[in-house]
């Protein structure tokens, strides 16, 4: 499948890594300070859903939280690289999921 932030294509697992070791930055973590809560948010670089999730409270700390972000960022592109394949198949370089489309609409019709 193809990284939505750059040209590099890849194996999903591959795809994942590089996501890791090149766009960490487009995970952001935020503080709430006035409830101390924390959270994760990945935007979708094609549609523009943020994905936000909770953070853990015993990453609470925020040095702790930036040691974290590696393991954050593993979650959060996880989730990210899912979104693409079930909403953006075309973007993610999935073609063998236009052709399942095509043939379910032929399905539509007795051979
Ligand atoms: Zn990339
Ligand atoms: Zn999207």
């Amino acid at each position: 499948m193809n990284c939505p932030f750059c040209d590099f294509a890849d194996l999903r697992m591959r795809v994942h890594r590089h996501l890791l070791e090149t766009h960490l930055d487009r995970v952001v973590t935020e503080h709430d300070e006035a409830t101390g809560k924390m959270k994760y948010v990945i935007a979708c670089p094609v549609c523009g859903l943020r994905y936000q999730h909770a953070v853990k409270p015993r990453y609470r700390d925020a040095g702790f939280l930036d040691e974290f972000k590696g393991e954050i960022g593993l979650v959060a592109f996880d989730q990210l690289l899912y979104h693409l394949d079930e909403q953006h198949p075309i973007q993610a370089g999935r073609p063998d999921t236009a052709d399942a489309a095509a043939a379910t609409a032929s399905d539509q019709s007795p051979p």
